[in-house]
């Protein structure tokens, strides 16, 4: 252990077996304070706050039966990353370190008054609030913008509705109230950095006793952005427990799709890359497939999943989460520290939430490589974008050309459906931007097939779309494609796929969505680009 940090010990000899009150008087003597208490600098969350306190002049208390404790850990690296100083811990029981947070909030308070600890218990009661007003609805996201005023938006099936106003002053304090009642967060709250945070429903909000998340809301994502012309810009995501909640309204893959999944599964080694772009559906496609994968191998297989966080709960599999992160940096080597540790679990199948980094990349191909079935999502355009992504995050060609590696590539989107009581036919709107473009690659017998979105009517509740369908691409790779592909020969590559594979490209599924009056013909040149250029790779 470092010297320079360990300056004797927590708690004198002699004073050791002193009643509690004793302990925790001499604690507090002299100006000296508890740093993890709630609102103080190195604030913990409410249930590692009975296991350990560590206090300004070093002493640190420990719960004895937790030395070893994952959140007990956590803080003593904390504390040696930040240079702290750190006496020896003393090792007691529960009663004293609950002791000590107790008598802080009776007779300290850390200069914080009553007033302010009522109005900022308020704020967390809207947030609370407003969180289980979106559930209700199954909202996928919230996003808050304080501006001169401040406008809370609702993201349902993909399209963005303003359901709340509020003046400045409410949005500034409830911003900092759900950054303040979250997990993560040792770092302050700063109105003009890029913060990120996140909050855990199974316990209380930070600062308080029993206020919860709403039911159904296993957690929250929130990303705190400064804005141009306004204070604060917050999204948050929630996280249903039941996994279809929230998507409700989300369509899956049509059967030609399905069929090449089922196949993907089945292989017992090699890996599977799904990617799209944010809210592609990307997710929910992977825990699907997972769970499909355990029901048809009879649950007799081990399935270990990392993610950061866990967003939905996958019934047989052992789900790793990533704990006990302090920020960005750390999140990224706890990532890949518990990508480490599935793999010497004894997996058949490793899920990997996503590839964000290169150690990341390389362990999963790792896996793959080493006999797994392995199934991870990526940040990319298209299917062919995957493996390009994977060679420019730094890994090597020569591993990602061996097909009973590299399996299968996936790449999808989400298209909103048209209601199918007030869609229009695109024949009736000659003015309609896509309508010359439908008539000239499809002729008057595609034309009448299309439609559009109609002006909203009762069943749609005015939007004049229903829920949501997935349509993507999906690439069973085999050695020549993977050597064009490799070789930067896209264009061949895609050639090779669509005349030996019998590939079938994004734009031609969802072209088929559009010919059957599925989809609008503005939702398809929106997503896939228009109907009279080729696809993009
Ligand atoms: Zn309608």
């Amino acid at each position: 252990m470092n010297e320079k940090r360990v300056r004797g010990l927590s708690i004198p000899t002699g004073l050791e077996n002193a009643p509690h009150k004793d302990i925790t008087d001499y604690l507090f003597s002299n100006g000296n304070r508890l740093l993890t208490a709630t609102g103080a600098d190195l604030a913990l969350p409410e249930d590692t706050q009975s296991l350990i306190a560590y206090f300004s002049n070093g002493e640190v208390i420990i719960s004895r039966t937790h030395r070893y404790d994952g959140r007990v850990l956590a803080l003593l690296e904390l504390l040696a990353a930040q240079n702290r100083t750190a006496r020896t811990p003393f090792y007691s029981d529960l009663g004293l370190v609950s002791g000590i947070y107790k008598a802080y909030a009776a007779n300290l308070g850390g200069g914080v008054s009553k007033s302010r600890l009522d109005y900022d218990n308020q704020m967390q009661k809207d947030f609370v609030d407003i969180i289980g007003r979106a559930a209700a609805q199954k909202v996928s996201d919230i996003h808050i913008e304080v501006a001169d005023q401040t406008t809370i938006y609702f993201r349902l099936d993909g399209s963005m509705r303003a359901v709340l106003e509020y003046n400045s002053a409410w949005g500034e304090s409830f911003v900092r109230a759900a950054f303040a009642s979250s997990d993560i967060s040792n770092t302050n709250y700063a109105q003009n950095e890029y913060q990120s945070a996140q909050k855990d429903g199974r316990t209380p909000l930070r600062g308080t006793k029993d206020l919860y998340l709403p039911d159904g809301i296993i957690g929250i994502r929130m990303q705190f952005n400064p804005i141009a012309f306004g204070s604060r810009y917050v999204a948050m995501r929630l996280l249903y427990d039941n996994p279809t909640e929230g998507i409700k309204t989300e369509q899956e893959f049509g059967e030609y799709e399905q069929r090449l999944l089922m196949r993907l599964r089945s292989f017992p080694t090699g890996m599977t890359v799904v990617a799209g772009p944010t809210s592609s559906g990307k997710s929910t496609t992977l825990v699907r497939n997972m769970s499909m994968m355990l029901k048809e191998r009879n649950y007799e297989i081990n399935l270990i999943t990392v993610e950061d966080p866990a967003e939905q709960k996958i019934f047989g599999a052992h789900q790793m989460p990533v704990v006990n992160t302090y920020n960005e940096e750390q999140r990224e080597e706890k990532f890949t520290e518990a990508l480490a540790a599935a793999l010497r679990s004894d997996p058949d199948t490793l899920m990997v939430g996503e590839i964000r980094t290169l150690s990341a990349a390389q362990l999963t191909v790792k896996g793959a490589l080493s006999g797994h079935n392995v199934w991870t999502t990526l940040h990319a355009n298209s299917a062919m974008a995957a493996l390009t992504r994977l060679l420019d995050m730094g890994v090597e060609g020569f591993k990602l050309k061996d097909e009973t590696m590299m399996r299968g590539l996936v790449s999808m989107r989400l298209f909103k459906k048209l209601c199918p009581y007030c869609r229009e036919r695109l024949a009736d709107q000659q003015d309609h931007p896509s309508y010359k473009r439908v008539l000239d690659a499809f002729g008057e017998i595609g034309l009448a097939q299309v439609y559009v979105r109609g002006a909203g009517c009762e069943q749609c509740k005015g939007l004049g779309t229903i829920g949501r369908i997935k349509a993507g691409e999906i690439i069973i790779t085999d050695s020549t494609f993977l050597t064009l592909a490799l070789a930067g020969d896209t264009g061949r590559a895609i050639k090779y796929w669509l005349e030996n594979l019998g590939g079938r490209t994004l734009k031609e599924s969802a072209t088929e969505l559009m010919l059957a009056g599925v989809i609008g013909a503005g939702e398809l040149e929106r997503w896939v680009g228009l109907l009279d250029q080729p696809g993009v790779y």
